[in-house]
């Protein structure tokens, strides 16, 4: 079973918009669940004075616990997923960091036999380069989703394995910041995928994944292949399906590329579909959007993050990054969904139409999504608050 994030990786957490208030944990009954946290911890061999400074003054925090409730129904067109995180912004800063760490790369490629680009589109879709952790203190969060009673075992452990990294001398207690369900470091590994995969690369003696870009992109291939990454093999390619394709689909439903050129599928980029590589079948956007045929190694991108839209965004930055082109089919939509900096860019037009949303950061919260119903009310479309191509023209941009 994978262990799935939880999580839309850090830097979509922009994306996030609230939803639920939940109601908050009375504060006697927070303290007495954190002290028993804290016994289990220590009898399960964490130092106390470990333990004690991880845990002490937690209050009660009302995003985690609404993230943790929340998630589950949270769901995104794939084109305005697509356009936040494979957009010119994060192409340049990952070209630039394939540069800087080009000795790196290539040497972790050359061990591990995972594609550089994927690390580097991994990199990118979790942390944006790491310059973005994530806001939690993980203990504090941890213990927040435990006693609210969320999946409480599985969190439990996740807090039992990050104070052993603090305990071991990988991670220091203050570097403990990151998403709310505890992933954390350069490319937001839970703690318990961080005890099993985690790999000293600069040979410190230690496996820290929050301050090491060699540990931290070392680890990354090495869980990649763990999860089936095959060395040498890429996650898919975009094709063509035919007219009024009726035939199978799904990720793991693998046929042989020739059998896939015989039901009338080709190569988006005009090449031979032939061989007895096996790839299922993904239509992200359905029948008429953009199709793929995936390889083994796009499972362990899914197994990364369970979520197929997550896998392909990587994929397709690894692909641009090697010089790729876009896909050649059009999502089926008439109103494309917004890259960063159009986000951003979005909020200044609110701003100058008059709308009090605050500072234009590219955050999308619920005043953000207000005031885009309002402004979408007021140019006769559907008020829908999605931070959209359609309203954005409308309100100017270009
Ligand atoms: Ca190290």
């Amino acid at each position: 079973m994978p262990r799935t994030k939880f999580t839309v990786t850090v830097t979509f957490l922009a994306l996030m918009v609230a939803s639920t208030i939940s109601q908050p944990v009375e504060a006697a009954s927070l303290q007495s669940c954190v002290a028993g946290l804290k016994s289990r911890i220590i009898k399960a061999g964490v130092p106390r004075t470990v333990v004690d400074k991880a845990l002490s003054d937690v209050k009660f925090d009302e995003k985690v616990v609404r993230f943790s409730r929340s998630q589950p129904e949270f769901r995104l067109k794939i084109w305005d997923y697509m356009a936040f995180l494979v957009d010119k912004e994060r192409l340049e800063d990952g070209a630039a960091k394939l540069k800087q760490h080009d000795k790196l790369l290539r040497a972790v490629e050359k061990k591990y036999g995972v594609d550089r680009h994927i690390l580097v589109g991994l990199w990118g879709v979790e942390t944006d380069f790491g310059s973005q952790r994530g806001d939690f203190f993980i203990p504090h969060g941890l213990a927040n989703v435990i006693c609210a009673g969320r999946r409480a075992r599985f969190f439990s452990n996740e807090l039992l394995q990050t104070l052993k990294l603090v305990a071991a001398g990988d991670v220091k207690m203050e570097d403990l910041y990151g998403s709310w369900a505890g992933a954390f470091g350069q490319n937001q590994f839970l703690a318990s995928t961080y005890q099993r995969n985690a790999v000293d690369f600069d040979g410190d003696g230690r496996r820290d994944l929050v301050h090491s870009v060699p540990d931290a992109m070392a680890s990354a291939a090495n869980f990649l292949r763990k999860a089936g990454w095959s060395p040498g093999s890429s996650w898919g390619f975009e094709v063509v399906l035919p007219k009024r394709y009726r035939g199978p689909s799904g990720r793991k439903r693998r046929a042989s590329l020739s059998s896939w050129a015989k039901r009338g599928l080709k190569r988006a980029d005009g090449g031979k579909l032939q061989g007895k590589a096996k790839a299922g079948l993904l239509l992200p956007a359905g029948k008429n959007g953009p199709a793929f045929l995936v390889y083994k190694s796009f499972d362990a991108l899914f197994t990364y993050n369970a979520a197929e839209s997550y896998a392909l965004a990587i994929g397709h930055l690894a692909d641009r990054l090697k010089g790729g082109k876009p896909f050649v089919t059009p999502y089926p939509t008439d109103d494309l969904g917004l890259s960063r900096a159009q986000r951003t860019e979005l909020q200044r037009l609110l701003l100058k139409a008059g709308y009090d949303i605050g500072k234009a950061d590219g955050k999308i919260g619920p005043i953000t999504v207000k005031a885009i119903k309002d402004a979408q009310k007021k140019a006769g479309m559907k008020p829908n608050g999605r931070p959209s191509m359609k309203i954005y023209k409308a309100l100017g941009g270009e």
